[in-house]
């Protein structure tokens, strides 16, 4: 960790104890700083608020004060989650206060260079595939941000022999002022999280500020086939990596149908990736760039790609039975991640889908249904989906209560060289906690047949 002296003698309030604003309070208060936490959860019971109080820091939970910033405060790190309207927020922004999330810390305190990956989907992808890559290619790597540790606590450890890999959300990205990456990648635009951040040019905002402070010696590695995207490129400073699929480029890093290609030249066979679809092709190619950027080897980078069969429960291969391919894709919560999933594979597929209804449409799953021959519906939306695929003139269709019901009947209806996939288009909440539950579900339902 650097000697950061900024933060002594300052007042500052970490608004919302979750994982990050505990790691956030324990740095700044290690850092000489007078920290208050601030948390809607009762204290009773929470190991961390009673940490927090031992070592000093002042503790108020149960509830957020109306007058809770007139104690006067200098600095607020708030946890992501947090949206702008919360009151709080409001008051402090009337009262020009700075909010910042937790990785503006790990950038002031890291001494390992900072590597962030954003975009709308593919970010723990990209991220996981550079992390292997670093690892094997003896790089040190730190894997930090929503993907696994809090990245202030990992930058507390890190020294300038690490390279820290930070998965790094708009939530968070918009807390910044001065976070600067190494190396940033931008993976895609879509429009998402419209709830948060109101348009899709705050949100767009939002991410290009994981390359709003680079300078010439970064780099911008970015979704050169997205005109939207590109457009936001164009103002920064850093020095640009374009990827694309859309055939060999000059610069940058490129596909076609049979390789990548490093600034115009062959690198890499495409027959040696393991991982399906055109949208994880991309994250292959934004995971590489960086990868031979950050000095590794052309064998390493192979050899991830020649064994990496995908994140857990996200086009994660999950077993091959009498020729029926098993891919567990629970992390697909929206009919857009469906999409790709259905479009990386062109071979007949049983699809189980359904979950939390939102009262959202698949229409625009029509155009990728073509090589769905049974459709598997469960969850809320089990008689929507069921109704939508009928429509799309699949003639096997069923509905069922349970995963194991849906792995089995779909098993009984597959013959070899079939793909059976789930991936929902919905959100889990209808039957479990989370989509990793819902996803070890169909694991052991298959590992079950
Ligand atoms: P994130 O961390 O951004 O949510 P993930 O890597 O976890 O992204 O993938 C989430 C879902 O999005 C997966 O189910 C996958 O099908 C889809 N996806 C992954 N990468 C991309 C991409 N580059 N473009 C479009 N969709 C993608």
């Amino acid at each position: 960790m650097k000697n950061v002296y900024q933060f002594k003698g300052l007042n500052i309030l970490v608004l919302g104890l979750a994982k990050s604003g505990f790691a956030a309070a324990k740095l700044l208060h290690a850092l000489g700083a007078n920290v208050t936490v601030n948390d809607a959860s009762p204290e009773e019971g929470n190991k961390e608020a009673a940490e927090l109080g031992e070592k000093g820091v002042h503790v108020i939970c149960g509830g957020h004060p109306s007058n809770l910033l007139e104690q006067g405060f200098d600095l607020i790190v708030k946890n992501p989650g947090i949206p702008y309207h919360n009151p709080v927020l409001v008051d402090a922004v009337r009262k020009n206060i700075p909010i910042w999330t937790e990785i503006e810390l790990t950038y002031k305190i890291s001494e390992a260079p900072i590597i962030a990956i954003t975009g709308s989907n593919g970010k723990t992808t990209t991220t996981t595939l550079l992390y292997h890559m670093l690892n094997i290619g003896k790089k040190k790597p730190l894997i930090a941000g929503n993907i696994g540790k809090v990245s202030c606590a990992v930058a507390k450890k890190a020294t300038s022999e690490n390279t820290i890999v930070l998965e790094a959300s708009s939530f968070q990205l918009m807390g910044t002022e001065q976070f600067k990456p190494k190396i940033a990648i931008w993976t895609n635009l879509y429009e998402a999280h419209l709830d948060y951040h109101g348009t899709v040019e705050d949100y767009a905002a939002a991410k290009s500020k994981v390359a709003a402070n680079q300078t010439e010696t970064d780099y911008l590695i970015y979704n050169a086939d997205q005109p939207k995207l590109t457009s936001y490129v164009d103002a920064m400073a850093a020095r640009k990596i374009p990827f694309s699929l859309k055939g060999r480029r000059e610069e940058g890093i490129s596909a076609d149908e049979t390789q990548i290609y490093w600034n115009g030249s062959p690198f890499i066979s495409r027959s040696i990736i393991k991982l399906p679809g055109d949208h994880n092709l991309e994250n292959i190619l934004a995971a590489t760039a960086a990868a031979i950027l950050l000095g590794c080897d052309h064998e390493a980078i192979e050899n991830v790609l020649s064994s990496f069969t995908g994140v857990r429960h996200r086009m994660q291969f999950v077993k091959e039975l009498m020729g029926r391919k098993f891919y567990n894709d629970s992390k697909a919560t929206n009919t857009l991640a469906t999409k790709s999933a259905l479009a990386a594979f062109n071979r007949p597929t049983i699809l189980i889908a359904g979950g939390l209804d939102r009262g959202q449409s698949f229409e625009e799953l029509r155009p990728y249904m073509n090589n769905v021959k049974v459709v598997v519906a469960l969850g809320e939306t089990a008689d929507q989906f069921a109704e939508f695929a009928s429509s799309c003139g699949i003639s096997t269709v069923l509905q069922v209560e349970s995963m194991q019901d849906a792995v089995r009947k779909a098993y009984s209806l597959t013959a070899e060289g079939d793909i059976v996939l789930l991936s929902p288009a919905c959100a889990s909440w209808d039957q479990y906690p989370n989509f990793e539950a819902r996803g070890d579900e169909f694991i052991n339902a298959v590992m079950a047949l």
